[in-house]
């Protein structure tokens, strides 16, 4: 069996599509842009990368951006600052703090500051409750963009059995609570599990969310199953390469030659992230301004 390739480039494409002809009709209604601001500490490369790209691709879908770049050595209370200000202006529907921070900086105080109907990175412990208890709110990017490729290429997910490997509060809980709403049978394994091969074998559904090269091996896949990889890892580069692979946390030639469907790396999980943020960036615009969304439409 070969499996089916979860193209997440071209899903990603088609949603910014979407969002960025709702963007048009938005601000037709509201008679101002849905606006999502960005607030970068410091100067970290990957991190810097990633607010360029946001930004950018904001822009693209007709939203206004709005980029805080903020020393390294900025006061906790300074930023602080700057998100209550951000919280407080009406043309800023989201707003995303780029982690990591500094280390002089609690993260989890700096997440408590951002007004939960502006939480588009759905971090805020109130988003948390707000998805656990299946209230309106904020779901972190790449695990809703997972659940949107699983919808789009299995249709309902109900009674599946779904393993979660990795226990994070940006992925693997999420993951597994979206997973559960789908009405699937989760298990959230981690690096305690026994017998992880054994647990993996059991799911209809595997997410991979740990950052261990290459770890979910073929022999621990069920035939058929579908697999999504959310891992990044760059191999040291092999000899005359400048710099090494991108691969993931599952074994992509093994896996795909059991699997019923598999999210390449790279182009299968990791576009799906900022385009998931424009869509909450622009849930939250109609959110805010009290303009009505079909339901599903985005
Ligand atoms: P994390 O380090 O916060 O969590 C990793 C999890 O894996 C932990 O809960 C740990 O219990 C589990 N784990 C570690 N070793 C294990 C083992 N041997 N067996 C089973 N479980 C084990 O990482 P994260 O932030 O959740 O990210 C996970 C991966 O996803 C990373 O490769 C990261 O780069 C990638 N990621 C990708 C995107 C994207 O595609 N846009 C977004 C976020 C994270």
């Amino acid at each position: 069996m070969s499996a089916a390739v979860i193209d997440g480039k071209e899903f990603a494409a088609t949603l910014r599509a979407r969002i960025a002809d709702y963007a048009a009709t938005f601000e037709q209604s509201a008679g101002r842009k849905a606006g999502l601001a960005v607030v970068l500490v410091g100067e970290d490369p990957a991190s810097q990368v990633y607010v360029k790209s946001k930004g950018k691709q904001t822009v693209e879908c007709g939203m206004a951006s709005f980029e805080h770049k903020l020393p390294a050595d900025t006061a906790e209370a300074d930023l602080l600052a700057v998100i209550e200000r951000l919280n407080n202006d009406p043309a800023v529907d989201g707003i995303l703090v780029q982690l990591p921070l500094p280390p002089h900086m609690d993260e989890q105080k700096v997440i408590a500051a951002i007004n939960p109907d502006k939480d588009v990175d759905g971090f805020h412990t109130t988003s948390v409750g707000r998805l656990w208890t299946g209230l309106e709110g904020f779901v972190p990017c790449t695990p809703y963009g997972c659940i949107m490729l699983l919808k789009d290429q299995l249709g309902s997910l109900s009674g599946l059995d779904a393993v979660v490997i990795g226990r994070s509060n940006i992925v693997g809980k999420p993951m597994a609570a979206l997973l559960l709403a789908e009405s699937c049978t989760v298990t959230i394994a981690h690096s305690r599990t026994r017998d992880l091969a054994e647990v993996v074998r059991r799911a209809d559904i595997v997410v991979a969310a740990v950052g261990r090269p290459e770890m979910v091996k073929g022999s621990w896949i069920k035939p058929g199953a579908t697999v999504i990889d959310v891992g990044i890892n760059r191999l040291p580069p092999a000899e005359g390469e400048s710099k090494g692979r991108l691969v993931g946390d599952v074994d992509y030639a093994e896996a795909a030659a059991v699997a019923g469907a598999i999210t390449p790396v790279p182009g299968g999980v990791g576009p799906m992230t900022i385009a998931v943020l424009l869509r909450n960036a622009l849930v939250a615009a109609h959110r805010n301004a009290g303009v009505a969304l079909a339901d599903g439409a985005l």
